[in-house]
């Protein structure tokens, strides 16, 4: 090990670092697409991509069918896959209302997350409603969640910048993220929406946010926009983050504005920190395949990386 390696690498010799990928592409992927996909499509690529070894996959969300019709089929999804055990199913709500329908079929999933944009503009365009507004709902949407027993996690989009207001200071996000947590949340993802992130911004706003809520598993979810997603996921991890969210194919995006492409793909993501030596638990070939289906069912090119070279045959960090 050089000099240098040596002032990045503060482990114990020999130590594995581990972290969590949680999928995301079945709900923040497939409602970005143009066309509508089969919901026996969606379900097939749910089940690869349970048997790919996460241990949690956002499967749908309670969003109104009208505003996103690439959804609607959620409650069919939800009850129709077939994941192992170890799987913990999550759902996206917006509001109380959505949290009524997502309730009437609580036996299907093990995990609720609420959403919040860092920024004025960007929540009145997304769920057309004030901050506030839905900050006082999670409050209430929180109680319920945990009184169900449910696992209580949420999202802030928008969180490294807005396209619309610009840049967001750090600790007005973690304001946010502290008003989750007082509602019970046990994990915060932070949202790299539109793709605005980079690298030593990354860092900063990590060593903030760990500093600012102890105990809570702070998620970084980065979208591949400019290219950057994972120089940012890098980033992260070096600044202590071990909770990862990822899109299979790099599908994803956000409906607003235009031009919000995908977050980043699960299996570049895993491919880097398998060769970092970096445990994630998934099976990098599996979850390749899977990527490779939906660009089948899609009917065009996705824009993974491994999906076109495979996984790497040497692997690792050499001595
Ligand atoms: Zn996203």
């Amino acid at each position: 090990m050089t000099t240098t390696d040596k002032a990045v690498d503060n482990r114990t010799p020999g130590e594995t670092r581990r972290v969590h990928v949680r999928e995301v592409g079945p709900r923040d992927g497939f409602q970005n697409e143009p066309e509508t996909i089969a919901t026996p499509d969606k379900i097939a690529l749910i089940n690869a991509l349970g048997q790919s070894g996460f241990d949690r996959i956002e499967v749908a969300s309670f969003v109104r069918p009208d505003v996103l019709p690439q959804l609607a089929d959620g409650v069919e999804v939800l009850r129709s896959i077939e994941v192992p055990d170890h799987v913990r199913r999550q759902v996206l709500v917006p509001n109380s209302k959505g949290l009524d329908n997502a309730l009437r079929v609580r036996d299907l999933f093990e995990d609720v997350a609420l959403f919040v944009s860092s920024s004025q503009t960007h929540n009145r365009k997304n769920i057309n409603r004030t901050v506030e507004e839905t900050m006082a709902d999670v409050q209430v949407m929180g109680k319920r969640v945990l009184a169900e027993d449910l696992g209580l996690c949420s999202v802030i989009a928008t969180s490294f910048g807005c396209p619309y207001e610009g840049h967001v200071p750090i600790d007005d996000v973690l304001d946010l993220a502290e008003q989750f947590a007082e509602a019970g949340a046990t994990e915060i993802g932070f949202g790299d929406t539109t793709g605005m992130a980079n690298p030593a911004y990354v860092t900063r706003f990590f060593q903030r946010a760990f500093e600012r809520l102890p105990g809570v598993e702070l998620t970084a979810h980065f979208h591949n926009t400019r290219g950057q997603g994972l120089a940012n996921a890098y980033a992260a991890l070096e600044a202590g983050c071990t909770s990862f969210e990822s899109s299979f194919g790099e599908l994803g995006g956000c409906p607003v504005p235009a031009g919000s492409t995908g977050n980043i793909a699960t299996e570049d993501l895993v491919s880097m920190f398998h060769e970092m030596g970096v445990e994630t638990g998934i099976d990098l070939v599996a979850t390749i395949e899977a990527a490779r289906e939906a660009q089948e069912v899609l009917g065009r090119k996705l824009t993974s990386h491994s999906i076109v070279a495979g996984p790497v045959l040497w692997g690792g960090v050499p001595a």
